[in-house]
């Protein structure tokens, strides 16, 4: 047994959250401390958090009275919150949450050790300051539950988008870049450990710019270089910056995925002038048609918010037929949820009422749910290349894994495994998930 200290970590939110962990991971792990997913064992919990909507909040919180159980069982287990509630809401969640030990925003944490330090000997630490360069450039991120397959690589961060609705710039401060050579570096060695698929992170990964001058369609050149069996992905695009030549880049390189995920918030052009978005309809349309004249095979998948400040039926109504005439394959729809202190909190009343806004979710949702599944439909009699990351959740007959289009395609094991590629026949659908057959071998 090992007589290291253990620390079981919880992650929400987004997968900027989930990257964050994983560099949480290594630089405990550098301090003697090592990952358990038994919280029973744990000498330290951290919890990384999610501030975007006031139901993740909530959701935390509760979670956090369940910790202070094993805290009672167990009195020196220290209880850390990590991100952008620990940024959001500083000592005021110490007083709220009286077993919180530890503070610590998302650019402070190299230093968690000292922070530890402090909480060992009784204290409460904090530290919430905000960087303009802090990028953890060099650290490599521990692969928390990795499938061995697909790994997130975080490019950027910070937003300085300001919509108006949004809690992410207050939360993760200035936009920054970081260093090109360290994300080819780490985009090398997950690819000699085995991995297959690398994507790129950050809240507007368009505008990325490293100090050198490297831009992001120069970034995905260089990243889509080094081997033509590792996929590349990229997560997400404001469509204010999605360039002409970015999907250039993407058309010259096969191995780059034909997955672009364009969040719209709104199809009506007062929400978006009111939610700062800073492109209209016909702009936001007129991107979705460049995609499709350079990547005719593009899946396109979005963001949308129901329910801002002064939306009416009538922008509701614009958002449903925007959805329809671009065809999202996939969306992420969510209730607007008032943010303290952003623009849109200071300016504008959060005037629709619960229920309107449930109603006109779950119309999205209807819609997108035939939109997915007529997506789908189309899909069938298609073959695709398929990178298989894991055994099927319904059956361990099956294999599961992704299409570039990042459509889930689940197909009979025969003798494939996770990271080998296989050319699926599509034979049926839901709305999903793509089944099919194994049409041909490839080489891997
Ligand atoms: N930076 C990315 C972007 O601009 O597309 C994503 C940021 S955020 C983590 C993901 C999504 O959460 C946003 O695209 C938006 O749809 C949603 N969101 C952000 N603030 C929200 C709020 N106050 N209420 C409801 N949804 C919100
Ligand atoms: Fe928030 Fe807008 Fe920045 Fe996305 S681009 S993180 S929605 S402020």
């Amino acid at each position: 047994m090992s007589n290291k200290k253990k620390l079981y970590i919880e992650t929400y939110g987004c997968q900027m959250n989930f990257s964050d962990t994983q560099i949480v991971g290594s630089i405990m792990a550098d301090h003697d401390f090592e990952t358990t997913e038994n919280i029973a064992e744990a000498d330290l919990i951290f919890v990384n958090t999610c501030s975007i909507r006031d139901n993740a909040e909530k959701r935390i919180r509760a979670r956090l009275r369940e910790f202070n159980r094993y805290k009672k069982q167990k009195p020196g287990l220290i209880i850390g919150v990590l991100g952008c509630m620990a940024e959001r809401l500083k000592e005021q969640l110490i007083e709220e949450e009286k077993m919180v030990d530890v503070i610590v925003g998302p650019d402070a944490y190299r230093d968690l050790p000292r922070l530890l330090n402090i909480a060992e000997s009784g204290q409460k630490a904090i530290n919430v300051i905000l960087s303009a360069d802090e990028t953890y450039a060099e650290i490599e991120p521990v692969r928390l539950e990795s499938n061995g397959v697909s790994a997130f690589i975080s490019i950027m961060r910070g937003c300085e988008n300001f919509c108006s609705y949004c809690v992410v710039p207050y939360t993760r401060g200035k936009e920054r870049s970081r260093d090109p050579e360290t994300i080819v570096n780490e985009a090398i060695g997950l690819f000699d450990k085995g991995y297959r698929e690398v994507t790129l992170l950050g809240q507007n990964v368009n505008s990325y710019h490293s100090e050198s001058g490297l831009d992001f369609p120069g970034l995905m050149e260089k990243v889509a270089s080094i081997s033509p069996l590792l996929r590349v992905r990229f997560a997400t695009s404001h469509p204010k910056d999605l360039s002409d030549e970015l999907l250039k880049v993407m058309a010259a390189y096969p191995n780059i995925c034909r997955a672009i995920h364009l969040p719209v918030q709104s199809g009506s052009d007062a929400m978006l002038k009111r939610m700062n978005r800073k492109y209209t309809r016909e702009w936001y349309l007129g991107r979705i048609g460049a995609i499709k004249h350079y990547l005719p095979d593009c899946g396109l998948s979005t963001d949308i918010i129901t329910g801002f400040s002064n939306e009416t039926e009538e922008d509701h109504k614009d958002t449903l037929q925007l959805m329809e005439q671009v065809g999202y394959d996939y969306a992420f729809m969510f209730k607007y949820s008032e943010r303290p202190n952003t623009l849109a909190a200071r300016k504008y009343e959060d005037n629709v009422p619960e229920e309107t806004k449930g109603s006109r979710l779950q119309e999205i949702i209807r819609l997108q749910q035939k939109l997915s599944l007529a997506s789908n439909k189309k899909d069938i009699g298609k073959t695709f290349e398929v990178l298989v990351e894991s055994t099927s959740r319904k059956s361990v007959e099956e294999l599961a894994g992704r299409n570039s289009q990042n459509k889930v395609v689940v197909f009979a094991k025969g003798n494939f495994k996770p990271g080998d590629y296989v050319k699926v026949k599509v034979t049926s659908c839901t709305t999903a998930t793509l089944k099919g057959v194994v049409a041909d071998e490839i080489e891997n």
